[in-house]
């Protein structure tokens, strides 16, 4: 078919002072995909998501989201267009409770009637956030909070979210239920890019897979075929 991507980035490059985190990507992400990003450490994927939400600007290359050139907006425009970060380390408010950081991320919208649709549908998803809902988001474990941060994102309703290590210091257990609930996510039909350090949980919940070195996207394929590819599982999958 014919269908334009939700983001293309062409020839993307950016560089910290003298540092080139990202040397030239090119990506695309359509309707309704769940793609990964993987790579080690320092490998420039954070910079990526970053600057594709206007926090780090582009040295070079132009990105398009939903048919526009999003490359020069402001950090802050980009929530009301549907373009939505889960940062690494969630970024929740930890002195509000559960209902007021989960109403921030419907900040900018007044359809009262549809917001208190989403949040019923964010306490569906997230049940244990139900039972909390009055609690201060500080005082609850990692992976509550991580539930917090992606149920924040989804009372924006994105049109595509990125999670950024949604995984992170984490107990296998709350990982296995994390991702649990980004299958359901992406089954809702949203779309979404994730980055993960755990490579083969991320390529197993995915449809297509970006591998990344150095700032150089170095391989793209189906998850399928990245899972079953020799190279990918020596360096990534621990195979
Ligand atoms: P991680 O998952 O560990 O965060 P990453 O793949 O996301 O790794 P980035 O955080 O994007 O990698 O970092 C890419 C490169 O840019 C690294 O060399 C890093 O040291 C450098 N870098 C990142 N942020 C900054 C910054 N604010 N100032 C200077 N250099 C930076």
């Amino acid at each position: 078919t014919t269908t334009s991507p939700l983001l293309s980035v062409k020839d993307l490059k950016v560089a910290y002072g003298g540092i080139h985190a990202v040397k030239g990507i090119n990506l695309e992400i359509k309707q309704g995909e769940l793609v990964a990003l993987i790579g080690a450490n320092g490998a420039g994927k954070t910079t990526t998501l970053k600057t594709l939400v206007g926090m780090v600007k582009p040295a070079a290359g132009s990105i398009s989201f939903d048919g526009q050139d999003t490359s020069r907006l402001a950090a802050h425009d980009f929530v009301s267009r549907g373009l939505v970060l889960v940062p690494e380390g969630r970024g929740i408010f930890p002195r509000l409770t559960v209902e007021e950081n989960l109403q921030m991320g419907a900040y900018y919208r007044n359809d009262k009637a549809d917001i208190a649709h989403d949040m019923a549908r964010v306490y569906d998803l997230f049940p244990r956030l139900k039972e909390r809902m009055k609690q201060l988001a500080g005082t609850l474990s990692g992976g509550e909070q991580q539930m917090v941060a992606i149920g924040r994102a989804l009372m924006s309703r994105p049109k595509l979210l990125l999670l950024d290590e949604p995984s992170m210091g984490l107990a296998p257990i709350i990982v296995q239920k994390i991702f649990e609930i980004i299958r359901m996510v992406a089954a809702e039909g949203v779309t979404m890019l994730l980055i993960e350090q755990n490579a083969k949980l991320a390529l197993e919940t995915a449809n297509r897979g970006y591998v990344m070195e150095s700032g150089v996207i170095t391989v793209a394929d189906d998850a399928k075929a990245l899972l079953a590819n020799p190279a990918i599982q020596s360096a990534y999958l621990g195979e």
